[in-house]
């Protein structure tokens, strides 16, 4: 007898079905019948239940949780979501890089640290990563060098020639190459990293004055890595295990949390500070801008569903509130068009109404139809201007986001103008020299040689060399002895 507590299945249009277990065949030897609609139905599902995984950032992990503002800096910005005491719903998301869905956790790559708030003035995302810098600085190059990183198109496999070769052609990476074969290139779990914004943004204050800032999420678990030998022996045994820990950590009510600190920088000194201030392989030197406390980012509650809330989640560098606007980052500005083009595509063109993405607020935006629509459009008429009460803009009380600094010249291709101390290897020598301890180097050093001797070939093992002599002489005659090129 059917248990009367368990509910009875339907098909998705809620009737009940005749079976779980046979599907409708002529005589029990006889062959399956098309009108059986809800064999169909289910497999025509399953056949449908993938959406494109992200072509970066493929494999993620997330959680809901809280921003609180414990700090004044509202000098600033007047961004809601940072004003004194606020308390703002938020989702972070999680992931590697180059590997597929099915990678795993413990790879050498970046983490991304993506995060949605949702404000009161709408979505306000930052799509960051665990790296304060990147790879390269113009966005025209990151297709390439994404493609160097994945897989070969001859036989799908992953080619560190390929990766090496694209790097030492690429001076601009050594900074964020250094930064990835040191111990924080493989984390110990999602929860012991912190996260930076990376670009820079600008903030506008109450009075219509502008900053420069940088995001930087410390971790309040303290940062802390697997070696190279743990992360390879993990991947086998365990190659789900950052996904694990970040969702493990949350049901046992141990919340992960972040303290968000910011680097300020008055809008009139970009011009003469010593590093180009908008060049994401570059960091400012806390010496130079210190940071500047904000608040905390706790995450407290995992989504019911992975696929709805993290599969289906969208972040988007071009969903900014009052307050914040973007800079001249040429990196920024290719991603404020790319994000929501990959989400149109992957996840089509109505993504922003899904539950992880939706804001908060009300939202009185013009879009209509399309696949998947399933809000009715909130606008009374569909267009604007119009004389019957319809959304209208009002600029006067909002900042524009896309329209915040001023620059004149003509239009050029041509890299950043150079500041006083701009190169492409400075930062990252005095990360090597200045930063890491001699147990640090060591380990540098141990995971560049391992790397080369995986399968790089002349001339871009030379090359490799000589890049790293550029960083710091003594790491590279390390890593030239260690691949046996002295
Ligand atoms: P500081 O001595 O003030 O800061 C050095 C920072 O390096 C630390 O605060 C820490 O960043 C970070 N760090 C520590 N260990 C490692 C590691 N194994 N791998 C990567 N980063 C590490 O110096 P400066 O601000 O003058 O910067 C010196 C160099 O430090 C830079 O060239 C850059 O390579 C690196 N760095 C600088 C950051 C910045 O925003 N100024 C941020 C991260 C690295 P954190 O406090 O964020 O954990």
């Amino acid at each position: 007898m059917p248990d009367p507590a368990v509910p009875y299945t339907t098909n998705n249009a809620g009737v009940p079905v005749p079976s779980d277990d046979h599907s409708l065949t002529v005589g029990r030897d006889g062959p399956i019948l098309l009108h059986d609609h809800y064999l169909i139905e289910k497999m025509a599902q399953f056949n449908r239940e993938r959406v494109p995984e992200r072509v970066v950032h493929a494999k993620g992990s997330g959680a809901y949780g809280v921003f609180e503002v414990t700090d004044d800096v509202s000098r600033y910005t007047r961004a809601t979501l940072f004003q004194p005491g606020k308390r703002t719903e938020m989702l972070a998301r999680f992931s590697t890089v180059a590997g597929e869905q099915g990678s795993p956790d413990t790879w050498r790559d970046p983490r991304g640290f993506a995060l949605k708030f949702y404000t009161e003035d709408g979505n306000y995302d930052l799509v960051g990563n665990n790296t304060p810098v990147f790879f390269v600085r113009d966005t025209i190059k990151f297709q390439d060098f994404i493609r160097s990183q994945k897989r070969r198109p001859d036989n799908g496999l992953r080619d560190h020639d390929m990766q090496w070769d694209f790097w030492t052609l690429s001076p601009e990476s050594a900074h964020q190459v250094t930064w990835l074969m040191g111990d924080r290139g493989i984390p110990r779990s999602y929860r012991h990293m912190n996260g930076y914004g990376s670009h820079t943004y600008m903030w506008i204050n109450a009075d219509g004055e502008r900053f420069w800032v940088k995001y930087h999420f410390k971790t309040d678990q303290g940062v802390d890595f697997l070696t190279q030998e743990d992360a390879d022996r993990l991947a086998g045994s365990d190659p789900d295990l950052h996904r694990q820990d970040l969702y493990d950590a949350i049901e046992r009510g141990e919340h992960p949390s972040w303290t968000l600190y910011v680097q300020v920088m008055p809008f009139e000194a970009a011009a003469g500070y010593r590093f180009n201030p908008f060049d994401l392989t570059k960091v400012w030197p806390h010496g130079d801008h210190p940071l500047v406390k904000v608040g905390r980012m706790t995450l407290n509650r995992n989504p019911e569903d992975f696929f709805v809330h993290i599969e289906q989640a969208a972040f988007e560098p071009s969903n900014l509130v009052p307050g914040i606007s973007v800079s001249p980052d040429k990196m920024l500005l290719g991603r404020i068009f790319s994000y929501p083009d990959t989400h149109r595509y992957r996840i089509g063109p109505n993504y922003a109404q899904l539950p992880p993405n939706r804001a908060h607020v009300p939202v009185h935006s013009y879009a209509k139809d399309g696949p998947m629509r399933f809000d009715p459009s909130r606008a009374e008429v569909p267009y604007a201007p119009n004389s019957y009460g319809g959304p209208a803009a009002a600029a006067d009380r909002f900042d524009d986001p896309s329209a915040g600094w001023r620059t004149e010249g003509e239009m050029v291709r041509e890299a950043y103008g150079l500041h006083a101390d701009d190169d492409d290897w400075g930062q990252a020598g005095t990360l090597v020299r200045e930063v890491l301890d001699a147990a640090a180097r060591d380990r540098l050093v141990s995971n560049i040689v391992g790397h080369l001797l995986a399968g790089v070939s002349d001339p871009v093992l030379e090359r490799a060399v000589q890049y790293w002599r550029n960083v710091d002489k003594a790491l590279g005659d390390r890593v030239a002895a260690g691949v046996r090129k002295a």
